[in-house]
């Protein structure tokens, strides 16, 4: 079952391999779908499986509570981080978990990213936090990222990768490539001791767009 909400999972992760936002089997997404009677239930990566082998039936589906409705295989350990930030944030449909490089740099520095491009704000809502260290797949994990985000679409994971939210999974992935972009250019701009942050106007009127498409309010 679920074939069409599996294969957007399965294109989603070979993409995010291919790209280099990923080294082998880690990283994870999932989309959130209702199923005929109106339940929630998350189509998720598998846990610990090559990328460029996985199949439409290696993806996972579980209920919020993360347990397997559907799949042979183990749904990734950190099934539960996707599963309460769907509980959170009701508008979220798509989360990608990746270990990308720039991302990383400044995840390893524990550097917050200010506000410095226009598409970084109206996309993800603004600043970029550091969700503080916890161990993969533990509870502390999932409270520590969902801090980092707030109501933003973005974040950033210490000593670990980044982690971004979609209404879509086009979306998500759109932001997967824009929380790296924004990274790098950071970094890079770091690195020539020149960071100019946008101008606080600017950045209300983005961050209200932002709130107007993505607020939970
Ligand atoms: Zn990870």
């Amino acid at each position: 079952m679920w074939e069409p909400q599996k294969q957007e999972v399965l294109d989603t992760a070979q993409k995010m391999s291919q790209r280099g936002f990923v080294v082998g089997t880690s990283g994870n997404v999932s989309l959130r779908f209702k199923d005929s009677v109106g339940r929630d239930l998350v189509a998720i990566t598998p846990s610990g499986r090559p990328y460029d082998t996985m199949k439409l039936n290696d993806i996972v589906v579980v209920d919020l509570d993360g347990l397997r409705v559907e799949g042979e295989l183990s749904p990734s350990i950190e099934t539960m981080l996707h599963t309460e930030i769907y509980k959170v944030r009701k508008k979220a449909n798509a989360v990608i978990h990746t270990h990308p490089v720039y991302g990383s740099i400044i995840a390893v520095a524990g550097l917050e990213i200010p506000a410095i491009l226009d598409d970084q704000v109206t996309q993800m809502g603004g600043e970029i936090k550091v969700a503080r260290y916890a161990l993969s797949g533990s509870p502390e994990m999932t409270a520590n990222v969902l801090a980092a985000l707030g109501p933003r679409n973005a974040a950033l994971m210490a000593n670990h990768g980044a982690i971004v939210l979609g209404k879509s999974m086009q979306e998500a992935f759109t932001n997967c490539q824009l929380l790296e972009k924004t990274a790098q250019v950071y970094v890079f701009a770091l690195a020539l001791k020149n960071v100019t942050t946008l101008p606080a106007e600017a950045t209300e009127v983005e961050k209200a767009f932002f709130n107007a498409v993505y607020g939970e309010g």
